[in-house]
């Protein structure tokens, strides 16, 4: 299974990746989850990443595109791989194509998750991260609250709202996803490769992409 999860923040990418890889076997490669282990280990990559994402930017794309060149040719990539925050924008997009051609290979299918934007609204200003950089287990103050308010059920540090969740930052986001991602929905649609999912709910997801891949 070779597939790019679309669709804005907060519309459920890394949950359904994260179900997808437990039961599929592959790896979920999150390039926003890479950027914020960079930014934490204070690496040049995080130092040139920061301030984009802090801002709710785009990060440029020769910086992304550096690592994702790198992290599709590792072995653990053979086997397949969901591309979770990857491509943002067109140039990412020929890019990925470019380099799987290369390899020999070539992306199953590209799933948009669609959700109205109140709900990614409330998902994202709800959402609390552990801010523990070994842990980063997530929670929601209305739907999953912590135990203890403000700590992490798992290892006790203190839960921080990510400086790109706060409101003004997610509007950015969604503005920049309008501009610089949702056109990737037409190139794969013309590439015949886009599965459009109402992602209201996650169940949903999951079982229309396991449909088009064959596997129920
Ligand atoms: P995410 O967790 O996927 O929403 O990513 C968080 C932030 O990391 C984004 O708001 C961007 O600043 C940056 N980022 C992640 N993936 C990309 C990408 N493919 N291209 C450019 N910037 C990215």
């Amino acid at each position: 299974m070779r597939l790019v999860l679309l669709g804005a923040p907060g519309a459920g990418k890394g949950t359904a990746a994260k179900w997808l890889t437990e039961h599929e076997g592959v790896v979920q490669v999150s390039t926003g989850d890479i950027l914020r282990s960079a930014v934490q280990a204070g690496t040049k990559l995080g130092r040139a990443a920061k301030s984009y994402m802090d801002r709710g930017e785009l990060v440029p794309d020769e910086l992304i595109l550096g690592i994702m060149e790198q992290r599709l040719q590792s072995e653990e990539c053979r086997r397949g791989f969901l591309l979770d925050g990857f491509p943002r924008t067109l140039a990412q997009a020929r890019a990925l194509k470019a380099t799987l051609a290369r390899l020999g290979s070539a992306l199953d299918l590209a799933v948009d998750l669609e959700v109205p934007r109140e709900l990614i609204l409330d998902r994202l200003t709800t959402r609390r991260t552990c801010s523990n950089p070994a842990c980063q287990a997530i929670y929601n103050v209305k739907r999953s609250p912590p135990r203890v308010e403000g700590r992490c059920d798992r290892c006790g540090s203190a839960l921080i709202q990510r400086p790109d969740e706060t409101e003004e930052a997610i509007d950015k986001r969604l503005a920049v996803y309008a501009e610089k991602t949702a056109p990737l929905i037409d190139y794969y649609r013309n590439e015949g490769l886009l599965l459009e999912v109402d992602a209201t709910s996650n169940d949903t997801v999951v079982n229309a992409i396991r449909r088009r891949l064959g596997r129920t």
